[in-house]
């Protein structure tokens, strides 16, 4: 169902916002001619970004590589107070960057504010991480030798992130490559690379040497990844995105046998028990579903309601979905922006049409605003059938998908049934039930009675299909470092 702008009436940009995310790009001093960069919120082209070619990726390469030399050999104080530096940086232009991401992205700005402090996180915890390098001695069992382990950088690192956070995905990759020792090449996404671009440049200003950290733009991503993944220079790819691109990328690192980090696509249950709280399940679903327009790789994609809870549940939660504020994040009022662009409400109405097919019953919303601007409102599905698409793929969009159970069991069982594994979420005020549904989902994040789980302090990440490695946390930082050991002989 497509509903015209004035049906459905859309919250505009504030003059003022507007002005401040205008002055922040034209600060960028960025080329005439290049990638166009759009704002989902208008359509309207806001800026140009520098195409890369291969051989200006292999170049940037060159530079990292012997930056990273120099950088390899600061102490680990050095490198602490660079990123402490940079963290001050970040928090001092939090206005400017936040600004930024709602115009490239489309975000409401104050979740864009959100944003800019959860990116400044993963600064400021490696630049406290740098200073605890860890180590150890052991004795070998059968004496005769004392072994000491240490951590070295893993080498030069290629960092690639996607559109839908695109300061934390950056920085919860450079800060620990950097706290590690390491140079890096940075590959924002193509719809999103202003806010990457100005806050590199925030980190140059605050100490990170000249050529360490090199932001690569390309329109060709496939030829940057043939390219720079065999570049024997190359050490080590880190990727956040979609799971088929994952893909590709492990059997490019195979050539020259990379480290790996790869953050990938989810299909997050979240399970509502008749033992919850009520007012606490529905908050935290809206969280879980409405952060950043349903657009992040642990957003609710599945809500799994127990039948004693499910219609009270149902109707708490379509009162707040109808009161969602669609319109631009530079909006005053707006609690929903734009989709990223036109394929994503597409897809969102694809979905919503499958689903009623398959006898959803739509409760709210299921509808897209025809242009300018990429919009799809706040959408509620209750009674969704297992066999639908939307229960099948990651939605990356507001609509909230809501289907029924009767038993524990059957919750764990079809919450699993997925190739994915990044977040899960319950609900429930029974600590035992809590823990052990927690312990049987097959994922590498569960958010117990809240919807929002990420922090800088948790080893995010995912298992199965989604994904290798984590980030944040002191996990994150050994994804950049290779350990080894001297063997001492000892008499
Ligand atoms: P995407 O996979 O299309 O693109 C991600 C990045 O990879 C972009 O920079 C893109 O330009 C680049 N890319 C694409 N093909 C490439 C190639 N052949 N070589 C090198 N780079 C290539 O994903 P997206 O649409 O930008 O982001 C959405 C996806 O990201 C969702 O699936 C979401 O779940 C996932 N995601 C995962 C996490 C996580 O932490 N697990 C976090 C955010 C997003």
């Amino acid at each position: 169902m497509t509903l015209t702008a004035q049906q459905l009436p859309l919250i505009a940009a504030d003059p003022a916002r507007l002005r401040t995310a205008d002055r922040v790009i034209a600060g960028l001093g960025l080329p005439a001619d290049g990638i166009a960069v759009h704002d989902p919120a208008t359509g309207e082209r806001i800026a140009s970004i520098a195409d890369v070619d291969v051989a200006g990726s292999l170049d940037a390469v060159a530079r990292a590589d012997a930056a990273g030399r120099s950088w390899a050999r600061t102490t680990p104080r050095q490198r602490a107070d660079v990123l402490h530096a940079w963290y001050a940086l970040l928090v001092e232009h939090a206005d400017d960057l936040a600004h930024l991401i709602t115009r490239e992205m489309g975000k409401p700005l104050a979740e864009a504010r959100g944003e800019v402090q959860y990116g400044a996180d993963f600064v400021r915890w490696y630049a406290e991480e740098a200073v605890r390098p860890r180590g150890d001695w052991r004795e070998s069992p059968s004496g005769g030798s004392q072994i000491v382990t240490r951590r070295s950088p893993v080498g030069l690192s290629v960092l690639i992130t996607p559109w839908n956070f695109p300061l934390a995905m950056a920085t919860r990759k450079i800060a620990p490559a950097l706290a590690a020792g390491n140079a890096a090449i940075v590959k924002p996404a193509t719809l999103t690379p202003l806010t990457t671009i100005l806050a590199v440049e925030l980190g140059r200003r605050a100490g990170i040497p000249e050529d360490l950290v090199q932001v690569v733009t390309t329109s060709s991503s496939s030829a940057f990844s043939e390219a720079v993944l065999r570049d024997e220079r190359v050490r080590k790819v880190s990727f956040t995105g979609s799971t088929p691109v994952g893909r590709t990328l492990l059997e490019l690192a195979s050539a020259n046998v990379l480290r790996t980090s790869m953050e990938l696509g989810g299909n997050a249950p979240l399970i509502v028990f008749d033992d919850a709280d009520l007012e606490r399940a529905v908050e935290g679903t809206l969280a879980a579903k409405l952060r950043n327009g349903g657009q992040s790789c642990i957003g609710a994609n599945r809500i799994y309601v127990q039948d004693g809870i499910a219609d009270a549940f149902v109707e708490a939660l379509a009162e707040r979905l109808a009161a969602v504020r669609l319109g631009s994040g530079l909006g005053e009022d707006t609690t929903l922006g734009p989709v990223i662009d036109d394929r994503a409400v597409r897809s969102m109405q694809a979905l919503t049409e499958d689903a009623v097919a398959h006898g959803a019953e739509l409760r709210v919303g299921g509808t897209a605003v025809d242009g300018p601007g990429h919009f799809f409102a706040a959408t509620l599905l209750d009674r969704v059938s297992p066999e639908s698409q939307i229960a099948q793929t990651e939605i990356f969009g507001p609509i909230a998908a809501v289907q029924r159970f009767s038993t524990q069991e059957e919750a764990i069982a079809r919450a699993n049934n997925t190739e994915f594994g990044l977040a899960g979420y319950v609900f429930s005020e029974s600590l035992d039930r809590a823990l052990n549904v927690a312990d049987a989902l097959e994922t590498g994040i569960v958010g117990i009675n809240q919807g929002v789980p990420s922090n800088a302090a948790a080893p995010f990440g995912g298992v199965k299909q989604s994904g290798v490695g984590r980030e944040g946390s002191a996990e994150g930082l050994e994804e950049y470092e290779s350990i080894r050991y001297f063997s001492i002989a000892r008499r």
